[in-house]
């Protein structure tokens, strides 16, 4: 089978440089363009040399169609607003388009799910496996546990993060109602601060510490009478993700227009 052409969007980011390195080491894989916004400093910029490797001969580009041109699908780790232009574009050049970026608000993730009736697209707020099979875990604790058990789930990233909680604090949130059968908007509690009064039987609250370079620290607690289970994930490297979301690239081709999810493309659906 011909290698599978990517499209790296935010080429220059954390995320970009390390989806660029996965590319490289990765067989089946070929770097098929690299995007950056109009007037970023990486535009021009061989897009290897940018990751730290050597030259790979493509160009740190800012127009999309040039950049898709003869691709197969696009990586993408940016911004809310990107992630949401770029779906329509993909959609529109045919490519699927597999979508790490968080902090999406509902109008954003709308707008996803209407390039995903063109399209194959794959998101998640985390492409490692350790944590998609944390979230599967969580979901079994939680209806295991039943509501006698407070869940807390309390992470960590770099200082450089802007959104929070984290996509991976809210993947695992959402884990945890949906082993209790409840809707996390209505039982989520994020941060507290001041007389707040006792806690809410039933709410699953969220706390978020920044700082240093920690790639992404989450434990979701189970507090009971006299006893607590606390199921972790701890993120070394940002490869883990970067090599998680070429494993959804290569699961995508061939597969039927749809919004897709990590759980899908590892086979943890229940
Ligand atoms: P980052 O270093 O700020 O990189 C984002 C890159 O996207 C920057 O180079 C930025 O350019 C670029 N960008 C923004 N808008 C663009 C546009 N319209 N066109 C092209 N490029 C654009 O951030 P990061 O740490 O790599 O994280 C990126 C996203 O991935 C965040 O939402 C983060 O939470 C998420 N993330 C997800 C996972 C996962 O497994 N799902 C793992 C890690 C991170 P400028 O610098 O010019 O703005």
């Amino acid at each position: 089978m011909a290698d599978l052409r990517l499209v790296v969007v935010g080429a220059g980011g954390r995320m970009g440089r390390a989806l660029i390195r996965a590319i490289e080491e990765a067989d089946g894989v070929t770097l098929a363009g690299a995007l950056e916004r109009p007037g970023s400093p990486a535009l021009g910029r061989d897009a290897g040399v940018l990751a730290g490797l050597p030259a790979l001969g493509v160009p740190v580009l800012d127009d999309p169609q040039a950049a898709f041109e003869g691709a197969d699908g696009v990586l993408d780790f940016t911004a809310p607003e990107s992630s949401v232009l770029h779906a329509g574009l993909a959609a529109d050049a045919g490519l699927f388009h597999v979508i790490g970026t968080t902090g999406l608000s509902a109008e954003d993730e709308a707008a996803l799910a209407a390039a995903a009736e063109r399209t194959v697209l794959v998101k998640s707020g985390n492409m490692s496996l350790g944590v998609n099979l944390l979230a599967a875990l969580v979901k079994r604790a939680a209806a295991t546990l039943g509501p006698d058990f407070d869940i807390e789930i309390v992470e960590m990233h770099h200082r450089m993060k802007v959104d929070a909680p984290s996509g991976t604090a809210l993947l695992l949130g959402r884990a945890a109602a949906e082993g209790r059968g409840v809707d996390l908007d209505e039982r989520a509690v994020r941060g507290r601060d001041g007389i707040t009064g006792a806690r809410h039987a039933g709410d699953i609250g969220f706390a978020a510490l920044r700082g240093g370079t920690v790639v992404g620290d989450h434990d979701v607690i189970f507090a009971g009478t006299s006893e607590r289970l606390v199921l972790g994930h701890k993120a070394e490297d940002r490869m883990i993700f970067a090599r998680g979301a070429l494993r959804a690239a290569q699961w995508a081709r061939g597969k039927a227009p749809g919004l897709y999810s990590m759980a899908d493309v590892l086979g943890l659906k229940d």
